[in-house]
């Protein structure tokens, strides 16, 4: 199998000032719909994600009441995520993320290969499946949250700063599969923009909407959903012609937004 690193970078603005109509066009000139939809197996769920020892119980609560936001988001149709405790930290090396461990981890030293001005990023590793086709997505095997406590601090009780259960849940929502929403950022936790003074604490219908579609749950209305084979048995049915990806998700503070494709 041919192997390649594909990183894409979707970034949410994080700046004090309301996004400009600028920004806002650079970001919807970053949506790619070149990007296949990305998608957990069904048997996958529900994900164990287990919590760095490193965050503060404030903190570790915050992180699991986030995975709870999904979960109770579709009503329990399925449980995404599974709290499954701690995990020890890891370093700035990236190579070690690659484990069987869904991780939310808390970097005091942030990888010189990311960029100093992300927030956080969430790393998905994923297998291109059916590639070229119009069936093409993306299978999710494994993913982490990284949160970037070298460059910025999180709060989590409403103070002025960057909400840590804002971040997590949008990240949250990258582990799940979802994509940016260029909607605005009070129709959609996944809007690509974030302010210090944003707290976004619960999936917006339309956000509930594309999870359900994604899955195949009940009382999705219509929408722009990527839309996805709902069935294992739809899943099960594929090319031989696949590759493995890497996915790199980042939340940024410096009003900037880049899309990167690698390939090697
Ligand atoms: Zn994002």
């Amino acid at each position: 199998m041919k192997k390649l690193l594909l990183t894409f970078t979707l970034m949410l603005l994080a700046s004090c000032e309301p996004p400009t109509q600028a920004t806002i066009k650079a970001s919807s000139s970053a949506a790619s719909s070149a990007m296949a939809p990305s998608k957990w197996p069904a048997s996958a769920f529900p994900l164990k994600v287990k919590v760095s020892t490193d965050f503060s119980d404030d903190e570790k609560f915050a992180i699991q009441d986030m995975g709870d936001a999904w979960n109770d988001s579709v009503n329990y149709q399925e449980t995404f995520i599974d709290d499954d405790g701690d995990t020890a930290p890891k370093s700035n090396n990236l190579n070690s993320y690659v484990d069987s461990l869904i991780g939310v981890y808390k970097l005091s030293s942030w990888p010189s290969e990311l960029p100093q001005t992300a927030l956080a990023v969430t790393q998905i590793y994923g297998t291109r499946k059916n590639i070229g086709r119009s069936s093409e997505y993306i299978r999710i095997d494994h993913a982490d949250i990284l949160i970037n406590y070298d460059n910025f601090d999180f709060t989590t009780d409403y103070s002025w700063g960057y909400d840590l259960q804002t971040i997590v849940l949008h990240e949250m929502g990258h582990l799940l599969g979802l994509y940016h929403d260029k909607s605005s950022v009070n129709e959609s936790v996944m809007f690509p923009t974030i302010t210090r003074s944003v707290n976004n604490r619960y999936p917006h219908t339309r956000d509930i909407n594309n999870l359900k579609s994604k899955y195949g749950l009940s009382g999705s209305a219509t929408s722009n959903a990527f839309r996805m084979p709902a069935s294992t048995k739809a899943l099960d049915t594929e090319s031989d012609n696949e590759e493995e990806v890497i996915i790199q998700f980042e939340i940024m503070a410096d009003g900037t937004e880049v899309k990167k494709i690698i390939k090697r």
